[in-house]
């Protein structure tokens, strides 16, 4: 298998950013020191939020789990900034909080990182497969 690249490890996560109403898209652009690796520049609704370090070395699960995490970091500290400042990924309706990563080999998952609720372990959805904010019950 071709080895992918960052905009192909970094799908799952534009998909969950449009899922709940953000724009995103990558940049070639390294922060000041980058090294040799792959960095992107990470722009969420316009703004710039941050940089994503791609890891081609690593199996692609974990590379999306790491991309994934980096890009929930930058989007939550970048919060002020943005026009929407609900918490990313939503929750369940009436939940304030952004769903939690969790990587695959802390769930017995074949299947990728998942999205976990704090407070209801049970409610989770696959990084790449969020459904967007539900509605209201
Ligand atoms: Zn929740």
């Amino acid at each position: 298998m071709a080895t992918p690249t960052p905009e192909e490890l970094f799908a799952p996560v534009a998909h969950d950013l449009s899922a709940c109403g953000r724009t995103s898209r990558l940049v070639e652009r390294s922060p000041d020191g980058g090294g040799p690796r792959l960095w992107r520049q990470l722009v969420v609704d316009s703004v710039p939020v941050g940089y994503l370090e791609f890891d081609v070395d690593l199996d692609t699960d974990v590379q999306v789990e790491i991309i994934a995490g980096h890009a929930q970091d930058a989007v939550l500290e970048n919060l002020p900034s943005l026009t929407d400042s609900r918490a990313w990924p939503a929750c369940r309706p009436g939940h304030a909080h952004p769903m939690r990563l969790v990587p695959a080999a802390a769930l017995d998952s074949d299947s990728g990182p998942r999205w976990v609720c704090p407070a209801d372990p049970s409610f989770r959805v696959p990084v790449g497969g969020h459904p967007g904010p539900l509605p209201q019950a």
